[in-house]
């Protein structure tokens, strides 16, 4: 059976990690996080988590190495996985060619872009709400969730011209209920 790799693509808080969740337990697909690997590598104080921490808590985007890097080493390890969720990454164009090469190397390649359009005052809303349980230090001030949307809006939405040069975007309704959702995101894999 061919491998079937999709980007869940989406601004901060538009519900990647949490529709993620459904898709891997309905496809079977291994889930990849870059926001979590680094969140991990903070955990563990490594130097790379020491590197990130600063950028990360100022809702800038760390450097395409560091991320690229590590799912270098995902892609080259997990060789079992039926195929990939990428959640939040890539995030700009250099990393998409990144993993367009990574990916070509090992004989796969993205098959769709599943782009979750959500308006910004709800991901405010929902980010900062998130904040109240996450933990998560940039989900804690109105400044830096803004930021986050920002450096979105320049450096990361642009990737939907490049999977859609491609005929891989599609784009889903990110507003409605968790379920609702997530039907839309079934249906578009399904078709
Ligand atoms: P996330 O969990 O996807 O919201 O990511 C949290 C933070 O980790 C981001 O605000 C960035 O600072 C950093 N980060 C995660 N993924 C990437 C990526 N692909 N490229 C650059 N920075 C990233």
């Amino acid at each position: 059976m061919s491998k079937m790799n999709i980007v869940l693509f989406g601004p901060p808080g538009a519900g990647k990690g949490t529709q993620s969740k459904f898709l891997i337990e309905r496809y079977g697909l291994a889930h990849l996080s870059t926001g979590d690997l680094l969140r991990a590598e903070i955990q563990a104080e490594t130097p790379l988590g020491k590197q990130a921490q600063e950028l990360m808590s100022a809702g800038e985007l760390v450097p395409d190495e560091v991320v690229v890097g590590m799912i270098r080493n995902r892609l080259t390890t997990d060789t079992d996985a039926k195929g990939f969720i990428f959640d939040g990454f890539p995030r700009t164009k250099a990393q998409a060619e990144a993993l367009d090469n990574m990916l070509g190397k090992l004989g796969s390649a993205i098959n769709l872009m599943l782009s979750l359009e959500v308006e910004e005052e709800e991901l405010v809303k929902r980010l900062l709400g998130r904040g109240t349980t996450s933990g998560r230090p940039d989900d804690q001030s109105e400044q830096v969730v803004r930021r986050r949307i920002k450096e979105y809006e320049a450096k990361t939405a642009l990737l939907k011209d490049y999977y859609a040069a491609q005929g891989k975007l599609r784009p889903i309704k990110g507003m409605g209920t968790i379920a609702e959702i997530t039907g839309r995101l079934a249906a578009a894999i399904d078709a």
